[in-house]
């Protein structure tokens, strides 16, 4: 591999912040993403350089020991030999797999955990060592009804993240002390070690490479910057939202350790269904049973939907099944366009006993209308005699 400038790789200057540095990797991770670069080895190239890059400057010690020793600290081939299967992860850096963050940013994965989660899961579920490293993304999973749904809501939820420790402020120094150099490796960053004739040096356990380490770690958080804690937080739900709907809280996910960024919180919405309402897109859809005297006759009937009551005229003649359209009634557009429809469905019920009166009118009727010698329509007779 070719030696290149890991901020180069990224495309930051050498003054670029944590945030920075990550929204310049995910960018990067993208654009090489053998997902989306299928055979293509350089691009294959080109993601694990930047994969690389990334985990040594993501990384606050490991980026203090890179701007002092440039990359061969890190690659393994030139300057600094590495020990024996020094291959696999790099030696003593610990790197760990280079898709870990991209599944961070891109994975729906991470364990459902089934409706209305009280809970924050990390999304990528990636091992975090060392100093200085960004916060994982959390995701949350919550349930709505259609009725929040429709109207939009503000939820309070409450779940346990690792949070910024107070005493230190994040950084897992104990308050007065200093940064000193590091007596494992006297600020070198790296050790000699002799196994057998070979001797060979290998990046400091202590200061991961960094060559200082704070005289005192921080006695709340033992210097890793942060605590697990129960938080709560409010959430505006828009209007619209529908199942799968990701809402995301920048920088409220889990605080970054000693120093890195925060990661983000991802709630993940799914409403709850409804005893009268079917939702198609921005449409709802229900059913209700009509009196077939009111189909026959016609007449105004009450119909509820999720913004109150509505009245809706049905026509003389009615035919079950008949579908009628309440304009704007169904649910909100998340992108700003025309409110959905309620659409209702009338089925015409049939009476299922009667009194002898209702008997005798009905027959009254019958007979008035001819049904007993024509029991099925006309129009229906004339179709049914090319089959007979
Ligand atoms: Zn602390
Ligand atoms: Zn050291």
């Amino acid at each position: 591999m070719a030696k290149e400038d890991y901020y180069e790789l990224l495309g930051v200057e050498k003054t670029a912040s944590a945030e920075e540095m990550k929204k310049a990797y995910r960018k990067k991770a993208v654009q090489y993403h053998p997902d989306k670069n299928p055979g293509n080895k350089e691009a294959e190239e080109m993601f694990k350089k930047v994969s690389h890059a990334y985990e040594v400057l993501s990384d606050a010690d490991k980026r203090a020991a890179y701007d002092r020793y440039g990359p061969a600290a890190f690659d393994g081939s030139g300057g600094a030999p590495r020990g024996p299967g020094g291959m696999g992860g790099g030696g003593g850096g610990g790197f760990h797999d280079p898709f870990d963050i991209f599944r961070e940013v891109f994975g729906q994965q991470g364990g459902g955990g089934g409706g209305g989660g009280i809970f924050a899961e990390r999304f990528g579920g990636g091992q975090r060592d060392g100093g200085g490293r960004d916060g994982a993304d959390l995701r949350y999973d919550l349930e709505i009804t259609l009725e929040e749904a429709a109207r939009g809501v503000e939820k309070e939820i409450s779940f346990r993240k690792n949070m910024a420790c107070e005493r230190c402020d994040g950084s897992g120094a104990e308050p007065g002390s200093r940064r000193v150099t590091c007596p494992t490796c006297r600020g070198a960053g790296q050790i000699r070690r002799s196994g057998g004739i070979i001797t060979f040096t290998q990046t400091c356990p202590t200061c991961a490479g960094a060559g200082t380490k704070v005289d005192k770690p921080c006695t709340n958080c033992r210097g890793e910057g942060r605590v697990a804690k129960s938080t709560k937080l409010n959430v505006r739900i828009p209007p619209g939202v529908d199942t799968g709907s990701r809402l995301r809280s920048s920088g409220n996910g889990e605080a970054g350790m000693a120093g890195g960024a925060a990661g983000d919180l991802y709630i993940v919405l799914s409403v709850k269904e409804h005893e009268l309402f079917e939702r198609q897109g921005e449409d709802l859809f229900c059913e209700i049973p009509i009196k077939f005297t009111l189909a026959t006759l016609g007449g105004p009937i009450e119909v509820p939907t999720l913004f109150g009551k509505a009245s809706l005229k049905i026509p003389a003649g009615t035919q079950s099944s008949t579908t009628f359209r309440l304009r704007g009634k169904g649910m909100p557009s998340l992108r700003g366009g025309a409110q959905g429809d309620q659409l209702v469905r009338v089925q015409v019920e049939v009476p299922q006993s009667l009194t002898s009166e209702q008997r005798r009118i009905l027959e009254e009727f019958a007979k008035v209308s001819g049904d007993a010698a024509e029991p099925t329509s006309k129009s229906f007779f004339e179709k049914a005699k090319k089959f007979f």
